[in-house]
């Protein structure tokens, strides 16, 4: 039997495109984009088929056979490849790496059977679902403007929905969604949103709205047989809508129409680790590869979406208003903590409208982004601190569950009966964080419905959704918790938000953090009056004066962006600086450094900046020591071709300090 080569990418680091031999009959070859079974090392693995050839530079006799081609299932697009090479590229990362993770774990085991199975549910799925009621509100105008824009938009067109908190943009995707649908029979969506537990609503929403289509979510909280089965259905061009968050930008859309990106300046778009993309990027240019619109909605946009903007790269779309009726956005008041000395962490202020709330049957929310009891616990007598053994931070009191706890390595302890170095037993915490707000809370209205929601409180499956579920129907007074409930809830009742302890970051080292701490501000002040009742924000702080906080009282975002654009144009910063971030881990800090001092060395360029080394803030994680070098220039091109050369150099350097590489960092 006559045979081919074929060129496989596998997700392995380094090189990762592999020739294999096939056995077929001419023109029965494989596609390009189809998957195939291959003998990896000692493992078998999956890869994705590249390129298809007659030949191969592999000598004849070290040639492996492919095992198995996945006929059943339909082959990747050219398109999904290019994208993946795009983000290869561009991450500087290799293609298997980029493309496999992507795809769901089942579609990558060496048996069929999942995948048969999945193929056969899904043929017997049907598209339509039963209709639930649904209130669909007649759109203002600014809406309705936005919606047309975005549901008549054709080629590339990026958007901006520009709209505060309240304005209604959800229903503004939804009927240009419902207008794109109706047009293409084919067409599909892609909604992505920053965590999709945060916004059962939408998914609820859309279910109801478009009982005649398939939506199919994609998220890391379903079991490996749903994801393969949303997957698929999204391959196959089934899914009409696919809801999800950033790791949904790697799915297989073989009819993309539009894109619609919710709260775009949301963080948790930029991957973290390993592959350290920004879906909000790689969304814009699949947009683009694709020529259909996008549309990206924030209250808060982020810099680089609202400098685009600002020069006429993205069009924008404003709704200045909320949309329900009587509902304006809440009065923000600063209470200054030098002259009203906080209680339990809450000034009389504070206390006051809480206690007018509770009398009025309304609901109040305490938003305070540090989650455990105290950040940390020392001793008076001689000055110990509850350090982690192994990272630059403190072990975090969690008093409820009786544990120190450090939130970097996940290192626990019991709460230590007396104090290590001197035996003291008066041990004393440092510092407030939820739980000792809601602890405190409950001793000052013994009477209220107290609710704490954040990351140990919902450790459980399903136990968020409960409690915004409570809140939702009113059996909570005061919810008191992290960024976790700042974002997206649409709570009818709730009138007071207050902000316990914003100031720090003000003063960070990371450029970035004003920028977040406005956006996260907005946001939560964005839920308090969201159904026409009167509403307020109080904000305590020891720096009132400071410009962040009076922008955010008089809900000025575009003044406040504008200030900050000024700042990183005379910085010379992102939006007007590309950077890309080395970084290198070993036992001892004087290691990485030396790594990064040779990285710096090893190839000269006049064509971009190459900083010297620094450590991590926080140096230490888990008894590995961090340090990082940045590496900057005006021009994206001339940076991603110094990065490109740059990282062939650094691997040719064979060191066993752990490196890797970031673009466009989001911390520096
Ligand atoms: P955003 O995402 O802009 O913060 P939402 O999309 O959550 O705002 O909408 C806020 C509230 O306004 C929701 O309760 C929604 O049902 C309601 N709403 C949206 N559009 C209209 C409209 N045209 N008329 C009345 N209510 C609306
Ligand atoms: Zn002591
Ligand atoms: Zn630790």
């Amino acid at each position: 039997m006559a045979s081919c080569i074929l060129q496989i990418a596998l997700d392995t680091p380094l090189d990762s495109v592999f020739d294999y031999r096939w056995s077929c009959e001419p023109g029965a070859e494989p596609l390009v984009g189809q998957l195939a079974l291959v003998n990896f090392g000692r493992r078998e693995a999956v890869g994705v088929i590249v390129a298809v050839k007659r030949d191969s530079d592999v000598p004849a006799d070290k040639l492996k056979d492919a095992l198995a081609v996945r006929g059943q299932l339909p082959p990747l697009s050219g398109k999904w490849l290019a994208l993946a090479r795009f983000a290869a590229d561009y991450y500087h990362r290799p293609l298997g790496e980029v493309a496999m993770p992507g795809l769901p774990k089942n579609l990558r085991l060496a048996s069929t059977v999942a995948l048969d199975r999945a193929l056969k549910k899904l043929a017997r799925l049907p598209d339509a679902h039963d209709p639930a009621p649904v209130d669909m509100p007649v759109l203002n105008a600014a809406q309705q403007q936005a919606a047309d824009a975005i549901g008549g938009a054709l080629g590339f067109s990026p958007m901006l929905l520009y709209g505060v908190t309240g304005s209604g943009k959800t229903e503004v995707y939804l009927q240009a969604c419902a207008q794109v649908l109706a047009r293409d029979a084919d067409a599909q969506i892609l909604v992505l949103v920053p965590e999709i537990n945060l916004t059962p609503q939408l998914e609820a929403n859309i279910r109801a709205r478009f009982p005649g289509v398939m939506l199919a979510t994609l998220h890391s909280s379903l079991s490996e047989g749903e994801r393969m089965l949303h997957w698929l259905a999204a391959h196959q061009g089934r899914a009409r809508i696919v809801l999800g968050t950033r790791l949904a930008i790697l799915s297989s859309l073989p009819h993309l129409k539009l894109i619609v990106i919710d709260e775009e300046h949301d963080p948790s778009y930029k991957q973290q680790e390993g592959l350290r993309y920004s879906a909000r990027d790689l969304a814009v240019w699949r947009a683009h590869q694709l020529g259909i619109p996008i549309v990206l909605g924030s209250a808060t946009p982020s810099l680089e979406s609202w400098h685009h903007a600002q020069t006429g790269r993205y069009r924008r779309l404003e709704l200045r208003e909320r949309a329900v009726r009587d509902a304006v956005l809440p009065r923000v008041k600063l209470v200054d903590m030098e002259r009203d000395k906080p209680k339990e962490g809450l000034t009389s202020a504070l206390l006051n409208a809480l206690r007018t709330r509770l009398e009025r049957g309304e609901q109040s929310l305490l938003f305070l982004n540090r989650r455990g009891y105290a950040p940390v616990i020392c001793c008076d007598a001689c000055g110990w601190i509850s350090n982690c053994t192994r990272c630059t931070a403190f072990m975090v009191l969690h008093r409820p569950e009786r544990r120190l706890r450090c939130h970097h390595c996940s290192l626990e302890m019991r709460i230590p009966h007396a104090c290590p170095t001197c035996g003291n037993i008066d041990l004393q915490p440092l510092g407030r964080g939820t739980q000792r707000v809601e602890e405190g809370l409950q001793a000052l209205f013994p009477q209220a419905r107290i609710l704490r929601i954040d990351a140990d409180s919902t450790r459980l499956k399903g136990s968020a959704q409960a409690a915004f579920d409570a809140v939702h129907r009113g059996d909570v007074d005061i919810l008191v918790g992290t960024q976790m409930v700042a974002k997206g809830h649409d709570f009818k009742k709730l009138t007071l938000v207050g902000v316990l302890n914003p100031d720090t970051a003000l003063f960070s080292q990371d450029y970035r953090a004003s920028e977040r701490l406005f956006a996260q501000l907005m946001q939560v002040a964005g839920r308090a009056g969201r159904a026409g009742l009167e509403s307020e924000v109080l904000v305590q702080s020891r720096y009132c004066q400071h410009p962040l906080y009076g922008a955010l009282m008089r809900h000025d975002y575009e003044r406040f962006a504008g200030d900050l654009l000024e700042e990183r144009h005379q910085a010379a910063l992102p939006p007007y600086m590309y950077q890309a971030l080395l970084r290198a881990e070993a036992p001892e800090l004087a290691g990485a450094i030396a790594f990064l001092e040779a990285a710096r060395d090893v190839l000269p360029s006049e064509a971009v900046v190459i900083n010297d080394p620094i450590p991590m803030t926080m140096t230490r994680v888990h008894n590995v020591d961090r340090a990082q070098l940045l590496v900057e220039s005006n021009s994206r091109p001339a940076l991603q071709a110094f990065l490109g050369a740059w990282v062939d150099a650094l691997r040719a350097m064979k060191t066993r300090v752990r490196w890797s590489l970031e673009v466009d960092p989001l911390d520096i």
